[in-house]
């Protein structure tokens, strides 16, 4: 057992977030995504860094275990992309915008 830093409340050292304030307890949570079957053995980890400097970093793993690529992405970038994920229809451009793109100027 230890005590959230936020409220005092006791939780299980393996609690990544407090179950009585829901504050987070650890300053990285990693989550392994796995890929796409045409993407056999690949997985995409993401961590988020909850840090002074808070941001969400993305990692391509091949299957013997190396980083192929990383990039990070701010907060307001990551809560975009997780709105898209939720919605794809967010942000994708309405139909008199694409009209308007077709006018040259
Ligand atoms: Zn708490």
């Amino acid at each position: 057992m230890r005590v959230c830093t936020e409220c005092g409340g006791e939780l299980a050292t393996v609690f990544r977030f407090c179950p009585w304030c829901a504050a987070p307890q650890r300053s990285k949570l990693v989550e392994f995504f796995r890929g796409h079957p045409r993407d056999r053995g690949r997985a995409l980890r993401v961590s988020r860094y909850l840090t002074e400097d808070p941001h969400v970093r993305f990692s391509v793993w091949s299957p013997g275990g190396v980083a192929e690529a990383a990039v990070s992405l701010e907060e307001d970038e990551a809560e975009r992309l997780a709105r898209f994920l939720a919605d794809p229809r967010v942000g994708r451009p309405t139909a008199l915008r694409r009209l308007r793109a077709l006018i040259p100027r």
